[in-house]
């Protein structure tokens, strides 16, 4: 059994790295702000890319850790453009849920225009139930691990607009959160960079915002991210939650 040490309280999921930070990097800063751990989980290195190389985004990776103050971020090899639904695909996100054992994970959208991040999805969600299972077995440096399943599971919204079931006030970490997205520098604009890619577009990062402004409009904060769940959340504390 893994130290009770790696416990985190959310573990996000991205098919590349800088997935996480795109689309729920504010969420995530809030947790932390809010005092728990949060670990991030990279299922590819994102060689597939046009732009930046794997040890590229490996480094810039490791520099967004630092930068969002996670825990802990780790980086699966699954096969970027080939992440395909295999057993032993589907073992290794498992193995990660029982290292870390959180309460809430995010994982990317099951409708989205890039095929990793569908399939990302649906190995996320079938891993989060999966860990669950005491007959399942699988090891970590040769020790077996305790089964685990996570309360919640929430889908992130990037490319597709897709309407979320909630909307996370983030007005507060909007801004620090660009640092952990500036920290995946190959990516994104820069002065005289090619080829032009969705995302290194000089506007890009605007439109970002854009949304983040739309989605923040719609309950009345600055700034908003958008969630999708996966089971219909319950209220304990009505008045708490609608003051
Ligand atoms: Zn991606």
């Amino acid at each position: 059994m893994k130290p009770s040490s790696e416990n985190v309280y959310a573990l996000a999921f991205g098919a590349h790295p800088d997935d996480v930070e795109l689309a729920c990097g504010a969420t995530l800063l809030k947790i932390i702000n809010e005092g728990k751990r949060v670990a991030v989980c990279d299922l590819t290195r994102g060689e597939l890319g046009t732009l930046g190389t794997a040890e590229t985004r490996k480094a810039e990776a490791e520099d967004a850790c630092r930068i969002m103050g996670y825990t802990e971020r780790v980086g699966l090899d699954l096969g970027d453009g080939k992440l395909f639904y295999t057993e032993e695909n589907l073992q290794a996100v498992i193995t990660v849920i029982r290292r870390f054992r959180p309460r809430v994970v995010f994982a990317n959208p099951p409708d989205e225009r890039h095929p990793d991040h569908m399939k990302a999805s649906k190995l996320v969600a079938d891993a989060v139930y999966s860990s669950g299972l005491k007959q399942l077995v699988t090891e970590l440096n040769g020790c077996r691990q305790d089964a685990h399943r996570p309360s919640h599971l929430f889908y992130y919204v990037q490319f597709k607009h897709l309407n979320p079931d909630i909307i996370i006030d983030i007005s507060e970490t909007f801004k620090a959160s660009r640092n952990g997205i500036l920290a995946f520098g190959s990516q994104f604009y820069r002065e005289g960079s090619e080829p032009e890619t969705l995302i290194n577009r000089k506007e890009f990062l605007t439109g970002l915002e854009a949304r983040a402004r739309y989605f923040g409009e719609q309950i009345g904060a600055l700034y908003g991210e958008g969630l999708l769940v996966t089971r219909t959340p319950g209220i304990t504390n009505f008045s708490g939650l609608f003051s």
